[in-house]
């Protein structure tokens, strides 16, 4: 039987030379692939109780609003800067050259609310602590932070873990 890490294929030099690139779209094309991964995810966020999935742009959209459907509860977006049109939180943090900025609605997630993170992928761990400030600032609670693919080299588990973070993986 295949495993999500089958359905995963990497490239090599992208985007830049060195880089070998897990492309997920390959999982989220196969039906069967897909439904694996959103079924290992939400395996996983069981007896969480959780009020809002939180989705990382762009390929945590896609795992998330999936998951979020399945848990019958609401989808939240954390998008790159500029592109929210509501009133807004911004966070920065650090790429291997210069800075990205994340920004959370900020009526998207009540006091208390107990929040699923999702993302495609973790790598350094630098974009999901940003969007779990974004979501603490909110008064949110991150009850869980769910990825399908981990690069445990990059030290993004280990960090999240540091921060007190129940962190779920599919595979590495
Ligand atoms: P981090 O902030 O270093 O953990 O990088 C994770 C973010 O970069 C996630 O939003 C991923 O979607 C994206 N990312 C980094 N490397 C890859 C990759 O090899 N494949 C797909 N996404 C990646």
């Amino acid at each position: 039987m295949k495993t999500v890490k089958d359905y995963i294929r990497t490239i090599p030099n992208f985007p830049h030379e060195g880089i070998m690139f897990r492309d997920v779209t390959t999982l989220f094309g196969d039906g069967a692939g897909f439904s694996l991964a959103v079924d290992q995810m939400v395996e996983a966020a069981q007896g969480r109780d959780i009020d809002k999935v939180a989705g990382l742009e762009a390929r945590g959209f896609i795992l998330g609003g999936a998951i979020a459907h399945r848990l019958g509860c609401g989808f939240v977006p954390i998008r790159k800067a500029g592109k929210l049109p509501g009133s807004k939180i911004s966070e920065a943090y650090l790429l291997e050259y210069g800075e990205a900025v994340v920004e959370i609605h900020e009526d998207a997630i009540e006091p208390g609310e107990r929040v699923l993170l999702v993302d495609d992928l973790l790598a350094t761990g630098g974009t999901a602590e940003a969007g779990i400030r974004l979501i603490e600032r909110l008064g949110g609670q991150v009850v869980g932070c769910s990825f399908a693919v981990d690069l445990p080299e990059l030290g993004g588990a280990a960090r999240l873990r540091a921060m007190g973070m129940d962190v779920d993986m599919l595979c590495a």
